[in-house]
């Protein structure tokens, strides 16, 4: 096993000798993040393939090109991102100088997820050079063939001392995480992240966690039932389900639900065919031990009015809606995380809201479907949720100004765009003072001997 102190105190050294801070270093650095991806964009998807049988489009538009989009914008902002800012100054400071200075915190630990294993680890580090920090990259285990690629190719582009990659599972995380970080970005799930954020109590290390839990979605009759159950199948089947802010389960009528089953299963057949086993389209789950588990969940839970099929020899699911759904279900007491969408029968959008508050879990995701205005507001209102997005499932991510992430038990902290740079960015007050007579008399009244005319000043 490496020695992380060695590599955590090799990556301070290099934070420490300047050799990340500089505006020319950290676009040095973007620069060559984006090389990087346009130089091994098909090793990049063979990795993506081989980890989740991720089809060509999803690796390239979800991971690879998402990427690059995001460090084109830190490119082209990140002068204005780095500027300090000149808040409103008070009357008695009008001689000071009023800064916030936009520090880089130091070393920081970035641990990746599996589901879109390029993405979701390079995308906090795009934010964490930007701002000028030394990064410690820690992808997922889970997905091993991009885990391997990310590990090779890293040091080929980038300054081995300040962002070292490493590799492992439990064991090394659980050492990685005994190391002094001044910044931890996790993302996974929440029962990890509260191990991650205990670790790092250990400092007082700040923490950003991007975590799971069910992401629930309202639909009514209101809406345009044909463009509705396009936009939710497919938020539910992209990476075969395995998507954060997936559609995690369906509220709604018995008479909607009827409509949108019929509706999902003509559409399913058209994208991925009568047997969507031999689509290219559709991924696989990532192993057996999810495979399993999603299993498990299917066939224990409401019953099966489309799909159903699967091959564990493939770690295959079918798309696969079940109705006949009860709250007190295996399916509804943990995050699917898999193509399954069950439904769950309520009589209006007040029901839902009372079933999703019945919760302990704040949603990362809700989604309402509805043209009523007054069912939106609603939910706005009244759901806690880490985002929210009506009538659209998932793509409310790619809205890069929009910060994306958890409330309460799906996460703290959050990022996207300029919100990455501003999290690995600690905002450093200065009042910077000098010796005016002028200004020095308007601070008189602070100095002894006190008295009641002092106060009154
Ligand atoms: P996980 O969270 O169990 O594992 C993630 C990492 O934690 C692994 O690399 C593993 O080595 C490490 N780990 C596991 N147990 C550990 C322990 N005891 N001590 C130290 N480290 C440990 O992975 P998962 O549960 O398969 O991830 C899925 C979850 O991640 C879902 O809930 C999903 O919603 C969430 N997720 C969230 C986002 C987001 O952006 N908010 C994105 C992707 C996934």
């Amino acid at each position: 096993m490496a020695n992380y102190a060695d590599i955590v105190e090799k990556a301070k050294s290099a934070f420490n000798s300047n050799q990340t801070k500089s505006l020319h270093l950290r676009k040095h650095h973007l620069r060559q993040l984006l090389k990087l991806l346009n130089e091994n964009s098909s090793d990049l998807q063979i990795a993506l393939a081989s980890d989740l049988r991720k089809s060509k489009q999803e690796a390239v538009l979800f991971e690879i090109e998402y990427l690059k989009n995001d460090i084109i914008n830190a490119l082209g902002s990140l002068e204005s991102w780095m500027k300090t800012e000149r808040p409103d100054k008070p009357l008695i400071n009008i001689m000071d100088d009023v800064l916030i200075h936009k520090d880089p915190y130091g070393v920081v630990l970035v641990m990746g997820a599996w589901n879109y294993p390029l993405q979701l680890t390079l995308l906090p580090v795009v934010g964490a050079i930007a701002a000028g920090n030394s990064v410690i990259i820690k992808p997922s285990e889970i997905a091993p063939a991009t885990a391997k690629l990310i590990a090779e190719l890293i040091p080929k582009y980038l300054n081995r001392d300040a962002f070292p990659v490493i590799l492992g599972g439990v064991e090394e995380t659980t050492l990685l995480l005994k190391q002094r970080f001044d910044y931890i970005f996790y993302t996974g799930s929440t029962s990890v992240g509260k191990i991650v954020r205990a670790a790092a109590n250990e400092y007082l290390t700040p923490v950003t966690l991007e975590l799971g839990g069910k992401s629930p979605l309202y639909i009514d009759g209101t809406v345009n039932m044909d463009i509705a159950v396009k936009r939710i199948i497919w938020g539910k089947c992209i990476n075969a389900g395995q998507t954060c802010i997936a559609p995690d389960y369906v509220l709604c009528t018995r008479q909607v639900q009827n409509s949108f089953v019929e509706k999902a299963k003509q559409l399913l057949k058209a994208w991925y065919t009568d047997d969507p086993k031999n689509s290219p389209d559709f991924c696989r789950i990532v192993s057996e031990k999810h495979f399993v588990r999603l299993l498990d969940l299917m066939t224990n839970s409401g019953s099966i009015a489309v799909g159903g099929r699967h091959d564990k020899k493939d770690l295959y699911i079918e798309p696969t809606i079940l109705t006949d759904v009860e709250p007190t279900d295996p399916i509804m007491k943990e995050e699917i995380f898999g193509p399954i969408l069950p439904i769950l029968i309520v009589d209006n959008a007040y029901d839902a809201i009372n079933y999703i508050n019945s919760r302990n879990h704040s949603p990362l995701a809700l989604y309402v479907f509805t043209k009523n205005k007054a069912v939106i507001d609603n939910m706005l209102e009244n759901v806690k949720a880490g985002g929210v997005c009506v009538n659209d499932t998932v793509v409310h991510v790619t809205v890069e100004n929009l910060p994306f992430g958890g409330v309460g038990l799906s996460g703290m902290g959050a990022y996207h765009g300029k919100h990455t740079f501003d999290t690995f960015t600690h905002r450093k007050s200065c009042l910077v003072k000098d010796f005016n007579i002028i200004g020095e008399s308007f601070s008189s009244a602070k100095y002894p001997p006190y008295s009641d005319k002092k106060l009154s000043m």
